[in-house]
């Protein structure tokens, strides 16, 4: 099915990656850029080879050649052009997190249902070879009863990411609205639970300015498995990992939390050590892959809407656990 695609953001992910995965499917193209400034989004237009570009969402929207919008502005854009997007009748990815405020993120996925249009989140990892090849381990016993999971999304922001995340909380600064989101959504997708509390600590080691730059947190699951989640913008040596203890076995996975389908992952049971396979598929490609089949109604998005609110709300959680010191339940409310 031929789409059409707004871009809202001339941002580095919609560059590095989304253009291409759009194009990569059939019919598909990036038929506009939208930016906050006419020389960026002309400079964006230019570079990717886009017809059409400008500061005016309202005339993008209006094209009738237009499907689908994919949204990768700062995350305090989000709530609004999603909504002008959906009252356009368009469909929409939008990255993560959805919103600024959970009110906000859920506003926009019933407005999405109302208006009987497909809205996904772009929680890439769901869509990785590597966290399905773990999704799959655990499904099918291979490690027991699981007894506790450790998501590492200790890192370092690369130079050209360090601006609004790291100084501007109106933004969605921080590195619990850029990575606890994602370790949230990996939990969720792994575990097939949602965490019913959290305590959390968080702190400014070195590159946050107005805003955490790191974080720890331990979730309770209704299953009584337990989670450590670990952010980080400072930590230039360590990988990113997911490690899964059960009774009969442990998944240990080494840089698997990637925009690219990198990582290794081991089965450790009682006969050694087995190194384990998995589709390393291009994963941004996957998700707008998904996301089209969405659109003509033969799949469901990798990531809904419903699970873009969920993993803002168990972020929320972690921050306010941080911030009071307090053990906090996760309020799901009418997404549970
Ligand atoms: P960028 O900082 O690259 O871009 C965000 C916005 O900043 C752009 O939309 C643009 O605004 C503005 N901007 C870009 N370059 C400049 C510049 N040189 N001077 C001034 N302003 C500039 O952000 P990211 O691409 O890292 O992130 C964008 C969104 O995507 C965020 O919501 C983030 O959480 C999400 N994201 C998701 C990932 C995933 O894997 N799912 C990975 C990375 C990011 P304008 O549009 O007005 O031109």
């Amino acid at each position: 099915m031929a789409v059409n695609w707004v871009f809202v953001g001339a941002s580095t992910i919609a560059g590095q990656y989304l253009v291409g995965a759009v194009r990569a499917q059939q019919d598909n193209d990036v038929r506009w850029v939208i930016s906050g400034s006419a020389g960026r989004a002309a400079a964006f237009a230019a570079t990717h080879g886009i017809a059409r570009c400008g500061t005016d969402l309202a005339e993008a929207l209006a094209d009738p050649a237009v499907g689908a919008v994919y949204i990768s502005s700062t995350n305090e854009k989000h709530h609004g052009q999603a909504m002008a997007a959906i009252a356009a009748a368009k469909h929409v990815l939008c990255e993560k997190p959805l919103a600024t405020a959970v009110a906000d993120a859920q506003d926009m996925v019933r407005a999405a249902e109302t208006a009987g249009v497909v809205f996904a989140t772009n929680h890439h990892l769901r869509s990785a070879g590597s966290l399905r090849a773990i999704r799959d381990l655990i499904a099918a016993g291979r490690v027991g009863k699981i007894l506790s999971l450790r998501v590492f999304h200790a890192v370092e922001l690369p130079v050209h990411l360090r601006g609004w995340r790291l100084d501007n909380p109106a933004a969605g600064g921080g590195v619990i609205a850029d990575l606890t989101v994602h370790n949230a959504d990996t939990v969720r997708f792994l575990l097939g639970e949602d965490p019913v509390s959290v305590v959390a600590h968080m702190d400014a080691t070195g590159m946050g300015r107005g805003v955490e730059d790191s974080a720890m947190s331990v979730w309770a699951m209704p299953s009584g498995t337990m989670v450590f989640s670990h952010e980080s913008f400072t930590h230039p040596f360590a990988a990113s990992g997911v490690e899964v203890h059960g009774t009969e076995g442990s998944i240990l996975a080494r840089n698997v939390l990637s925009q690219d389908p990198v990582g290794e992952i081991d089965l450790i049971t009682a006969q050694g050590t087995a190194r384990i396979e998995f589709d390393r598929c291009a994963i941004y490609q996957s998700v707008v892959r998904n996301f089209c089949a969405a659109v003509t109604g033969t799949q469901k998005p990798a990531a809904s809407g419903r699970d873009g609110v969920k993993s803002l709300q168990i972020a929320t959680a972690v921050r306010d656990a941080a911030r009071t010191g307090r053990r906090q339940a996760v309020m799901y409310g009418e997404t549970a």
